[in-house]
């Protein structure tokens, strides 16, 4: 019998979002799905078949190897790039696993090379250029050119891309606009050495606001799974939640005024008050930080999550849900009747962004696959 917590996975809202954006996009602009860190969530590989099976995108990224090996092993064959830096002790498994590295230094070309060539299979590898965001990549002309000697030199490892990552786009288009020209001026350098790589630098919120700099692929993150970058702009976005949680109410009890309710009795009852408890909490990835901030919806009405969030179960105050009952159904992020309750609220309410609201829902939390 299923949990009577988890998460739906709503897969036809992941290929609307892909629309969505497609809609700024030229047709021949080639499209990745960026499902690192499960998919944001959502399940790694149900996701990547999912988007495989719809023949919805080019090309997928992750962020570790074991994350690409993880995809393969459940038959994903679409090209997977790695988006942080492989260790050179698993440079085996991303070459017999057909994974792409992204590379920056010679010394990581010469050792794909030795690996490419042990295997008798070529390496491919983006090269990632630092235009701004300052976290990996070539900074300048003088390690780009060190980088292509390696290439020159190593005729098993194949440039099928090159890229770069904006560390403001949500925000700041003057700043894009300067790593934009930045990567255009190292790009130059690139071809004029007779590469001829797929080029691509946008993540959601550049693949939403700055179509000019599509180039030839784009690296959809976020708002595949239906959130804007910028929390504020979520809902005018035309973007779709893919994920909703839920859980059931476990038991149900009437306080009178004065009591002391959870760890630490911290919330006190200032009248007779009707009390949910849900078999959900922090070990479920619902944050404790969220603890006397958050809403859950019972019977399409907002009731406040009250007294600590504990880590398997919390309360609500019902008091307002008419003729409430044990095993009613709770939405803790999705839609109830007219209310909504979105990754970026709770995102808000804890101080940080949807997506660690997302990928924070943990492995305790069975994901029903809807299509
Ligand atoms: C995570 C990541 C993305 C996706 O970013 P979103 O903001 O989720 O769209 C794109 N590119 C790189 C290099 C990343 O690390």
């Amino acid at each position: 019998m299923l949990r009577s917590t988890y998460a739906v996975i709503h897969l036809p809202a992941l290929l609307k979002n892909i629309r969505r954006a497609k809609r700024n996009l030229k047709p021949e602009t080639k499209f990745l799905a960026v499902i690192k860190a499960n998919a944001y969530g959502h399940g790694i590989v149900e996701v990547g078949r999912y988007l495989e099976r719809t023949d919805a995108v080019d090309m997928l990224a992750v962020a570790i190897p074991e994350e690409g090996v993880q995809l393969r092993e459940g038959s994903v064959k679409l090209p997977i790039l790695i988006l942080g830096v492989t260790d050179a002790a698993h440079n085996a498994l991303v070459v017999s696993n057909d994974l792409t590295a992204a590379v920056f230094t010679p010394e990581q070309v010469y050792a794909l090379e030795v690996c490419a060539k042990s295997i008798g299979r070529d390496a491919l590898v983006h090269l990632k250029l630092d235009t701004g965001m300052r976290r990996i990549g070539v900074l300048d002309n003088a390690q780009l050119d060190a980088v292509l000697d390696a290439f020159d030199a190593c005729p098993h490892v194949r440039m099928t891309g090159v890229f770069t990552h904006f560390a403001k786009s949500e925000s700041d288009p003057a700043f894009t606009r300067l790593q934009a020209q930045r990567f255009e001026a190292f790009v130059a350098r690139i071809r004029a050495r007779g590469f001829r790589p797929v080029v691509h630098a946008c993540n959601s919120a550049g693949t939403l606001d700055y179509p000019e700099y599509q180039y030839d692929m784009v690296r959809f993150g976020i708002a595949l799974y239906g959130c804007h970058p910028d929390p504020r702009r979520t809902e005018c976005s035309g973007l779709t939640p893919v994920m909703s949680l839920y859980t059931h109410i476990s038991n149900l009890k009437t306080l009178p005024a004065g009591e002391g309710v959870s760890y630490g009795l911290r919330y006190v009852t200032s009248h007779p008050t009707r009390i949910a408890t849900l078999p959900i909490g922090y070990g479920d990835g619902y944050k404790r930080c969220l603890t006397g901030k958050a809403d859950v919806l019972v019977g399409g009405v907002r009731c406040p999550q009250i007294g600590t969030i504990c880590m398997d179960q919390m309360m609500v105050d019902v008091t307002d849900v008419p003729d409430v009952a044990v095993g009613d159904e709770v939405v803790l992020i999705g839609r109830q009747g007219r209310e909504q309750i979105t990754a970026d609220e709770l995102a808000a309410l804890a101080d940080t962004i949807s997506y660690e609201i997302l990928l924070s829902v943990s492995f305790r939390v069975p994901r029903l696959y809807e299509e």
